[in-house]
């Protein structure tokens, strides 16, 4: 109790050191999103740096989350000169705004390197906190990242302004259900982490985990994930000490690790912490894979968070429970027990649905990138296409909005509209699919599509968004109603009717499935390039400009950053195979060559009549996965040569994926063909069976 939150600037610190009248003035625009007052600046920020120096920081650092999906910090000393002395200090501006320059990441045109102007803007929705590694404290103000002319250059900016989108549109149905309480509506998340750990060794002794992140060559060991002996099973020591390590210090840093197990694949595990509100949660989980990481090394052991780290156990991902809730206390997906609360629910449920079904496309592209094309519709994450999972009981209450089951009524004035005809809702329905990408879980939605190493922002930016829309088309018809118990089931037996398509209960994972969703016309997208084009269709360009989320520069930014990094990805890759095929694989191949024909002579020199089958027949094999890895080495960096100089993005986006990529699927296939034969101590990785199962 006493270690949690004990590294961060939060309001119970805030409100013991802070002036009663700017802390007061601070609250307001934490709680209730009004604009900051700049006039309290300075004092918070002298109080702020008092606190972090008692703490032992000498610097600070506005801290943000660039285009790269991971975050940015360039460190200041509190350093002041004083008569030949030095003073501690640190100002409201300094607070407020940083000028870090950064020209160097990523902005898709947003703005030019020669004037390379980006600025960092206090966010002080999100807890400032300390940051120590060692002896070293930094003082860490979670910032936004924009551009001189304003655009965002970062992933926190549009994730903010889509929860403002979300709020707006919620409150406006909210009142339609008489709630003159609730000023905002704020969506919470809960994101369960899932990652690997190799030891240390063997992770520097693999260009290609150090390089890419994952396995690029490896044949599977003996053992695998088939005896389903590592879910949930004993932690062993070395683990829940790493564990324990990790807890404490996101405790220290106010987030809430609460559960931990070993996941399917040896080697995997998932750390989930306790939900809260989407800003504050991506923040968290990008703390969470910083301190995975960081406290992996102090172990020996280095934590993967690639999306398939090793073909043939399962890769990981990453859980993203999402709900909304309102400043009146309630949970807005829980299905609560009166009928009154059920035709409020049953709306927002009906916006959710109808926005996942209208927008799949969207939801999809925010989950692509080249690591996650591995897992998604590869039987053990959710398939490429997108659909909701209500459970037996709401997907029946579905069933008969559509047939107009819901009947409404008035009595004394008081509005009860009649889902009489419905049962009332348990809180928690307890059947679960795990097979869904979008699966409603009791009182919130499981979206299950995010890879491991993914800001949870650009998903939850795309969820927020086009809720808010659906909400949007609801409060814009109903609140011209003039019989609301009349219209709201009609509108919901209408939304109910055009989006059930969207809705399945069965296995995700079945070839039945795919051609089902084909015939009810709903999306596959089996890649990242063809994905990435559905987030800057016409439609998606005018769902963003009107929430005021992403103008069209910010979105097409996005896209290009996006289809880029692809190319980065698979390029890294394909020239650390190349690499790794002729700096070890192949050296090591001649080398066991030489040995087998060494021996094949040397056993043939004592007699001609001895039988060296055996030796012939191996170097035979090897020869010709030889000669065909050197074959493919080749091919592929001519494909590797055609595909750089493709001028067009998009294009050159396609030929790394159907040229590059396939090319080195073969090269992968001849060096794990190399591995098969060539004996343990000629081989120059540590295997499969070294790195998954030694921990
Ligand atoms: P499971 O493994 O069955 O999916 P977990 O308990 O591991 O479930 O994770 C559930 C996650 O959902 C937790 O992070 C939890 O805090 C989060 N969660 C619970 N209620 C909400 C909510 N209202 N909004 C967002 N997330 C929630
Ligand atoms: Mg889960």
């Amino acid at each position: 109790m006493e270690m949690f939150g004990q590294n961060v600037f939060n309001q119970a610190v805030m409100k013991e050191r802070l002036p009663k009248a700017v802390f007061k003035t601070l609250k307001k625009t934490i709680d209730e999103g009004l604009p900051l007052d700049p006039s309290i600046a300075d004092v918070v920020a002298t109080v702020m740096k008092d606190w972090a120096v008692e703490r032992g920081a000498t610097h600070f650092t506005h801290w943000f989350q660039p285009m790269t999906g991971i975050t940015a910090e360039k460190h200041d000393s509190f350093l002041s000169p004083s008569d030949g002395g030095a003073l501690m200090e640190f100002s409201g501006k300094e607070l407020i705004k940083g000028e870090p320059d950064a020209s160097s990441f990523p902005s898709g045109g947003l703005r030019a390197t020669f004037e390379a102007r980006g600025y960092t803007a206090w966010d002080c929705t999100s807890p400032a906190f300390l940051k120590e590694d060692g002896d070293v404290v930094t003082l860490c103000i979670p910032t936004a990242f924009c551009s001189y002319t304003g655009e965002a250059l970062d992933k926190k900016t549009p994730l903010l302004r889509s929860m403002e989108a979300l709020s707006t549109q919620a409150v406006r149905v909210l009142r339609l259900f008489g709630n003159t309480t609730a000023t905002r509506v704020t969506s919470t998340v809960g994101a369960e982490q899932e990652y690997f750990l190799v030891d240390k060794e063997y992770y520097l002794q693999r260009p290609d985990l150090i390089m890419a992140g994952r396995t690029l060559f490896g044949t599977m060991s003996t053992k695998g994930q088939e005896l389903e002996d590592h879910y949930f099973g004993t932690i062993k020591d070395r683990v829940l000490n790493y564990m324990k390590e990790v807890n404490e210090e996101l405790w220290k840093l106010g987030v809430t690790a609460k559960t931990q197990h070993n996941e399917v694949a040896p080697g995997q595990f998932e750390l989930a912490p306790i939900f809260e509100n989407t800003n504050i949660a991506t923040d968290h989980n990008q703390m969470i894979m910083d301190i995975l990481k960081r406290v992996a090394i102090r172990h020996d052991l280095v934590c993967l968070l690639h999306e398939k780290p090793f073909a043939g156990v399962n890769g990981s991902g990453k859980h993203n429970n999402w709900s909304m809730s309102s400043n009146d206390g309630q949970n807005l997906l829980d299905p609560g027990h009166t009928p009154h609360e059920n035709a409020q629910f049953l709306t927002f449920l009906m916006a959710v649905i109808k926005a996942v079904d209208t927008y799949a496309g969207l939801l999809r592209s925010s989950c692509a990138n080249a690591g996650n094309d591995h897992r998604l519709g590869a039987n053990e994450a959710p398939p490429a296409i997108i659909s909701v999972f209500l459970g037996e009981q709401l997907a029946d209450i579905l069933d008969q909005i559509v047939k107009g089951g819901a009947k409404t009524s008035t009595t004394g004035g008081e509005m009860k509209i009649g889902v009489s005809t419905l049962p009332a809702l348990p809180k928690d329905t307890t059947d679960r699919n795990r097979t869904s990408p979008f699966a409603f879980t009791g009182n919130k939605f499981e979206f299950r599509m995010l890879g491991s190493s993914f800001s949870i922002s650009g998903p939850n930016i795309v969820i927020n968004t086009i809720i808010a829309d659906a909400l949007k088309e609801i409060a814009d018809k109903l609140e011209k109603s003039k019989n609301l118990n009349a219209d709201l089931p009609k509108l919901l037996q209408e939304i109910a009717k055009k989006h059930q398509r969207v809705v399945f209960n069965g296995n995700n994972y079945s070839d039945e499935w795919v051609k089902e969703a084909k015939k009810r016309g709903l999306l596959n997208i089996p890649n990242t390039p063809e994905a990435l084009k559905q987030l800057v269709t016409k439609e998606a360009v005018k769902l963003f400009k009107d929430h005021g989320v992403f103008n069209e520069k910010e979105l097409h930014s996005r896209y290009e950053i996006m289809v880029e990094q692809y190319v980065k990805v698979i390029n890294i890759e394909a020239l650390t195979m190349i690499d790794m095929a002729k700096k070890s694989i192949i050296p090591a191949a001649l080398e066991y060559a030489t040995t087998l024909a060494t021996s094949i002579n040397a056993v043939t020199a004592v007699s001609a009549k001895l039988n060296v089958s055996a030796q012939t027949e191996l170097l035979e094999e090897l020869s010709t996965a030889l000669a065909s890895a050197n074959k493919n080495v080749k091919a592929l960096e001519k494909a590797l040569d055609a595909a750089l100089k493709i001028d067009d993005a998009e294009k050159q986006a396609v030929a790394f994926r159907e040229k590059v990529f396939a090319k080195m699927l073969e090269l992968r296939a001849d060096g794990d063909a190399l591995e098969r034969i060539i004996a343990a101590d000629h081989w120059p990785l540590p295997t499969y069976g070294e790195m998954l199962f030694i921990l």
